[in-house]
């Protein structure tokens, strides 16, 4: 019993001593571990039911890609927009229209879990703050890169810039094809959905009003 003890004890003082943060790391790596392992074996079902023969060549490693490329789709949810914008937040230096348009994205409608894709338009009157350029293509991925109406994202992505730099207008403007449309149901292949959403507007000049209808077409 003694022996036992002491044997223990010795063990412990053995281990390196690790710092909660690095236990904290491990532990977020065993839960992304856990994830990856459930999408594998979510892919492996859904080929199963195909009648395809999981053993051959090509498919060997497809559940694993699938679920590699899947988290990536779908890696949105990691992230904040203050996270992701960071220090971006700059001074005002004039209150003329800022726009970066056509930002390509990739998302997922929630429906039927296939692709949508196109490109968003972010255009604001700054008030006190203005955005780094490259911050508005990274919350346009936040929002897109999870399960996904366009309607939604157009209105977060909104919202995000409004919250982060409280702009005197913005307009937000989203086009986008659907894979759901093009390739099941109605089989519309050319169809554009366009969304748009707008706050603020009320603050501008009649000058500046237009200038953000102009980017609405
Ligand atoms: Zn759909």
């Amino acid at each position: 019993m003694r022996k036992e003890l002491s044997h223990t004890r010795a063990h412990t003082l053995d281990l390196p001593k690790e710092p909660e943060q690095l236990s904290e790391v491990s532990r977020e790596t065993s839960r992304a571990l856990q994830k990856q392992s459930k999408a594998v074996d979510a892919a492996r079902k859904i080929l199963e039911l195909t009648g395809e023969d999981l053993g051959r060549e090509g498919l060997k490693d497809t559940p694993q890609r699938f679920a590699k490329a899947y988290q990536s789709l779908l890696g949105g949810y990691s992230l904040t927009p203050a996270e992701a914008v960071g220090k971006g937040v700059f001074a005002s230096e004039g209150n003329g229209l800022v726009s970066v348009e056509d930002v390509e994205f990739y998302s997922m409608c929630e429906h039927h879990l296939l692709p949508f894709w196109g490109k968003a338009t972010v255009a604001y009157f700054p008030d006190k703050k203005i955005l780094g350029l490259s911050k508005i293509p990274r919350i346009v991925d936040i929002y897109a890169r999870r399960v996904q109406v366009q309607e939604r994202i157009t209105q977060q992505v909104m919202e995000a810039v409004r919250d982060l730099i409280a702009p005197r207008a913005i307009l937000v403007r989203i086009e986008a094809q659907h894979l759901c449309m093009m390739m099941r149901g109605v089989e519309k292949q050319q169809s554009q959905t366009m969304t748009q959403a707008v706050h603020g507007f009320e603050n501008l000049a009649d000058f500046e009003r237009q200038q953000l209808i102009r980017l609405m077409k």
